[in-house]
């Protein structure tokens, strides 16, 4: 028995399945999550000492890797002048003020805690804007925790949806449509339908929690005429693509303008910080200048906004984006011969794609039972070469600025030895 083993053992009798968000807990690969202590730019530390390259990055915030120099300074600095005031304050002001003035589709924006609130809150405005009830989303994409997106399509008629939770009534159930990506014409034919009664269109312009599926401009172009023609609100979920694939995330690189973004992860720099923006008129729904009700005790708190300010003001000149597109394309180099698997990647958001599946694709459906084998033996064979993977097959992994060639190298030779 590892430390790890007996943390775990503590922890699942007072934690439900010993941890605190469910990929986590290894389910999906097997084996006792490795409990860590301490990580420090791409290296990741275990309780034992053993120290791992580290590319799961805590799912999407780090683009700066771990405890970036400059972002924790700015938190020690944010911490000796208090913790929380729940109180008007410049802070957020300053990070309000750089993000309206680079990104033109947020004209207005409101901090809050977690990208599943910033979605809540941007289906709210939605529904007060357009006095609509029903919600559009895709099979495949992910957008936190709120009851009316934890619907998938159902097995019966297309766009009969079904709950992905237990505890999700059947009402809230009954106002979400599910659309498979990368389909134009389900997706006219859902419009034709439908369309009259949609308050919103979700989408993650880069769907990335069900493997990497980046979709084609056409079809997102499609979605955004779909939506104007019928009078329905486009949400960019940007809460990994945004700040991730450039700084203007993928309303950016498309040219896509949604009507209401929202971002997480990398805005707080590894601190709990999200935020909902978009049209100034639509914005100007949430209270108190509005009738749409939404707040937080530890809203915009001077760390977090700290945290974000530093990572944003090192992320504004793009250079971090550019030395990023450089490691990616040192990775797909090293691994274009890999067996069994194919590397997807667009930017820093890297996943291995199933090469049984076939080709990839841009619709989910490559996770078969025995493509989550191979991955779970995969992960194994990875950590026991010191790097840490996400512990899901369906989870993408990161690259950072703190990772240099010689990481993406031994990232690339571990692979080869552990590929299948
Ligand atoms: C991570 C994620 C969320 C949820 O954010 P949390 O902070 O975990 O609540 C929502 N949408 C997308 C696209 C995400 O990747």
């Amino acid at each position: 028995m590892g430390a790890s083993d007996d943390l775990h053992a503590r922890a699942l009798r007072v934690t439900p399945g010993g941890v605190h968000s469910p990929v986590r807990a290894f389910r999906q690969v097997g084996g006792t999550p490795v409990y860590m202590r301490e990580a420090h730019g791409a290296r990741i530390t275990d309780v034992e000492g053993r120290e791992y390259i580290d590319f799961c990055l805590a799912f999407g915030p780090l683009i700066l890797g771990h405890g970036d120099p400059g972002v924790v300074a700015a938190v020690r600095d944010a911490a000796t002048r208090g913790f929380t005031f729940g109180t008007a304050d410049p802070y957020s002001l300053q990070l309000a003020e750089t993000i309206t003035s680079r990104l033109p589709w947020v004209e207005q924006v409101r901090f809050l805690n977690s990208g599943t609130e910033a979605v809540m809150t941007a289906l709210r405005i939605a529904r007060a804007a357009t006095g609509r009830t029903k919600l559009l989303k895709f099979e495949g994409c992910y957008h936190g925790h709120a009851d009316s997106m934890l619907v998938e399509a159902g097995s019966g008629m297309a766009g009969e949806p079904a709950a992905a939770s237990a505890g999700v009534p059947a009402a809230v159930v009954a106002d979400t449509r599910v659309c498979p990506l990368d389909d134009e014409a389900a997706l006219t034919a859902l419009f034709d339908r439908e369309g009259g009664a949609l308050a919103a269109a979700i989408i993650e312009p880069l769907p990335a929690n069900f493997g990497l599926l980046p979709q084609r401009q056409e079809f997102l172009a499609r979605l955004a005429a779909l939506c104007r023609q019928h009078d329905v609100l486009l949400i960019f979920d940007e809460v990994i693509s945004g700040f991730r694939t450039g700084f203007g995330g993928m309303a950016g690189l498309t040219g896509i303008r949604p009507d209401l973004v929202t971002y997480g992860k990398i805005i707080g720099g590894g601190l709990g910080v999200a935020a909902c923006g978009g049209r100034a008129d639509l914005m100007q729904q949430l209270a108190p200048a509005g009738p749409v009700y939404q707040a937080g005790t530890l809203a915009a708190n001077p760390l977090g906004m700290a945290a974000g300010q530093a990572t944003l003001d090192r992320l504004a000149d793009g250079t971090a984006y550019l030395a990023l597109e450089d490691l990616g394309q040192l990775l797909d180099d090293a691994t274009r011969d890999l067996p069994g698997w194919t590397l997807v990647r667009h930017g820093s958001v890297c996943w291995l794609h199933p090469a049984d599946a076939g080709p990839p694709r841009r619709a989910p459906g490559a996770l078969t039972p025995a493509a989550r084998a191979r991955y779970a033996t995969l992960f194994h064979r990875l950590l026991a070469a010191g790097i840490y993977f996400p512990p899901s097959a369906a989870e993408v992994f990161f690259l950072s600025t703190a990772h240099s060639d010689e990481d993406v190298v031994a990232l690339a030779e571990a692979l080869h030895e552990a590929a299948t």
